[in-house]
């Protein structure tokens, strides 16, 4: 258990993050787990409907369309939309050309393979 790196899980039974503490999953653990399945959002969904099952048995205090949001409700949204988020006034140019060609690198690799 020494030298193992931090995995974002979920804390059971109140899910939130084992290493930010945010509810889970938290956005490393879904920018890691879009990497995992390729974008692919149906392997991301049924990925995460394993998750569900338990998470509407352990969570309190939500309504079960509330769960199934936050589990599997941001599988088919783009992750740009927290990248926008981290966005910063006075970074120039440079910062904001890298951003966008991270995005563009992001749609090209998986479509431009074969
Ligand atoms: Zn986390």
């Amino acid at each position: 258990m020494a030298d193992y790196p931090a995995i974002h899980g979920p804390s059971r039974p109140d899910w939130n993050c084992l290493v930010c503490g945010d509810p889970w999953p938290c956005l490393v653990r879904k920018r890691q787990l879009k990497e995992l399945c390729q974008c692919n959002i149906r392997t991301l969904v049924r990925y995460m409907n394993e998750y569900l099952r338990d998470a509407h048995a352990e969570i309190t205090g939500l309504s079960t369309a509330d769960i199934t949001e936050r589990i599997v409700g941001w599988c088919g949204r783009p992750l740009e939309m927290w990248v926008v988020q981290e966005h910063s006034a006075d970074s120039g140019d440079q910062d904001s050309r890298r951003r966008r060609y991270e995005s563009n690198q992001k749609a090209g690799r998986y479509g431009r393979h074969g």
